[in-house]
């Protein structure tokens, strides 16, 4: 464990080294769980968008973006359930005088016992061998059954708190099973309360009668209110979706994790409106398709998994999430949920105003029902960044930090470095640049050794470094290094357009959904 944590320390150091991620308001001692990304960090958020816009509103016909307000009428809040429901329940510690998630101590406490399954069983597969048959192990090994036993019953007792509200009976878990603040080590905790996580302001000024707003806690209400203006202005026919990319705002109590919890983070939504009783079926082609999204990067197969929610929003009558392996265990980067027609229902009871489809081979009128797709981009940022960071061992003592970015993704695609600084090289190199950066980011480095120069563009993860030298000026051919393999080879310069093309542009991502 402590291995991982010394790992996720230097994932963290080396984004702001980079100029990837910074803390915000650094110099002020920063804003706490507020992040600013940097030159090299912006770049490679926007390709994460991109990637989703593109394959949503590309790749989809009957997908349509938009960009909403993030102001919105209060009553918005109050027809979603946000106003009365969006809360988290806080404990605080009275000894270190930290505040926690009352529900994650508990999950973290079921986490344990998983723990003590998965090592149970990975003791077996060891010492079984091919022959072991983990299935049958699960369901009759005595110790396996007995942490089964008691995780199940800590998990009922769990679920129907929360489901009740109950905050006491939160706490009476807490007591129950003796879990301690992992900063005191204590067990004084103060009672369970609810605390809502919207940011609230004023808007207008107060001669004026202010109003209380909300900073949008998620992006999906602005595609609710805007239903029916897509819906007629694009004469949309169901099933359609409508995508929007955008910030989102949530007072989090516990922040931690770096960008995973963050206060003000961006959010890709897709809301999918579809003909009541067909949602499952659309359900489980969102819940597939976008973990084919996610795969399409080859970061590895093995480090995302499904976690269907066995207890649901009262709205809801499906959701899952797509966890993704972090330096901190598997968690989740997106949401996939069926919504009913409860949010479209609750405009149309709030606003008075009739949020129907007419559908017209049923030749009747109905609420559509919705399939959500909720990812994080700073999540899914994190994801990428993490799983992609080596710290490579090049023997002989050498060692290389490299981010194994999927080039369509990388900040900068290509470097075009000048391998003496003169002779003509620099001014050949800023050619070479210039007719590359209209479909490439492109850099020109001169500074330093050709080593220490493929070093840095290493650590940012850009794929090619295209080295100019003397014989370039004689043949018009060039090296072209390759980052994660390091090989280097010979091209003409007329070809880098196409070589790079091939492997950098997001299109031969895109291709692969298809
Ligand atoms: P969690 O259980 O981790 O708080 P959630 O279930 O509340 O997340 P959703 O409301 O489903 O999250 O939001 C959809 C997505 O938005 C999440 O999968 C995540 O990627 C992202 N997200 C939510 N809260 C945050 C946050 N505080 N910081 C960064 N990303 C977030």
């Amino acid at each position: 464990m402590a291995k991982q944590e010394d790992v996720f320390k230097t994932i963290i150091a080396h984004a702001k080294e980079y100029g990837f991620v910074f803390q915000s308001s650094e110099i002020y001692d920063g804003l706490s769980a507020v992040y600013d990304y940097g030159q090299n960090g912006v770049e490679l958020k926007n390709n994460i968008k991109r990637y989703w816009w593109e394959a949503m509103t590309m790749l989809h016909d009957n997908i349509v973006g938009i960009d909403s307000a993030i102001f919105m009428h209060p009553t918005i809040w109050k027809a979603s359930g946000h106003v009365d429901a969006f809360n988290d329940p806080l404990i605080d510690n009275r000894d270190s005088k930290k505040r926690y998630r009352a529900d994650v101590l508990i999950e973290d406490e079921i986490a344990k016992f998983d723990d003590k399954i998965n090592k149970e069983v990975a003791k077996a597969a060891k010492r079984f061998g091919e022959s072991f048959d983990e299935a049958m192990f699960r369901q009759t090994n005595p110790r396996v059954l007995e942490h089964q036993q008691k995780r199940d019953a800590l998990h009922n007792r769990f679920s129907e708190a929360m489901n009740a509200n109950d905050l006491a009976e939160l706490k009476q878990i807490i007591l129950d099973y003796e879990i301690v603040d992992p900063i005191s080590g204590t067990k004084n905790w103060t009672d369970v309360r609810q605390f809502n996580l919207m940011f609230k302001t004023e808007m207008g000024s107060t001669a004026d009668g202010a109003m209380d707003v909300y900073l949008r806690p998620e992006t999906a209400q602005g595609i609710f209110v805007n239903y029916l203006n897509v819906q007629k202005t694009g004469r949309m026919r169901l099933p359609f979706g409508i995508a929007q990319i955008g910030k989102a705002f949530r007072n989090e109590i516990v922040a931690r994790q770096f960008i995973f919890r963050m206060r003000e983070f961006e959010q890709m939504e897709m809301q999918f409106f579809v003909r009541p009783g067909e949602e499952l079926k659309w359900f489980d082609f969102w819940r597939q398709t976008r973990l084919r999204w996610h795969k399409a990067l080859g970061l590895g197969d093995g480090k995302y998994r499904y976690h269907d929610h066995e207890k649901l929003a009262h709205y809801a009558n499906a959701a899952t999430d797509i966890e993704f392996l972090m330096p901190f265990g598997f968690k989740e980067v997106e949401g996939i949920h069926s919504r009913t027609n409860f949010d479209l229902s609750q405009h149309e009871k709030f606003s008075g105003k009739k949020i129907q489809y007419f559908d017209p081979e049923l030749g009747e009128s109905y609420v559509p029902y919705v399939i959500e797709t909720s990812i994080g981009v700073d999540r899914m940022f994190l994801s990428v960044f993490c799983s992609c960071y080596e710290d490579q061992d090049l023997g002989n003592g050498d060692r290389r930090a490299v981010l194994h970015f999927p080039p369509a993704l990388a900040p900068v695609k290509c470097a075009v470095l000048p391998l003496v600084k003169k002779d003509g090289l620099p001014e050949k190199a800023r050619e070479i640049q210039h007719r590359l950066r209209f479909d490439f980011t492109c850099q020109v480095d001169e500074k330093d050794s050709i080593g220490k120069r493929y070093r840095r563009q290493d650590a940012i993860g850009t794929p090619f470094c295209i080295t100019v030298d003397h014989q370039t000026l004689e043949d018009n051919t060039v090296t072209l290094r390759h980052r994660d393999t390091m090989e280097q080879e010979r091209v003409a310069v007329d070809d880098l357009e196409k070589i790079l093309s091939e492997k950098v542009n997001l299109n031969t991502l895109l291709k692969k959904l298809l």
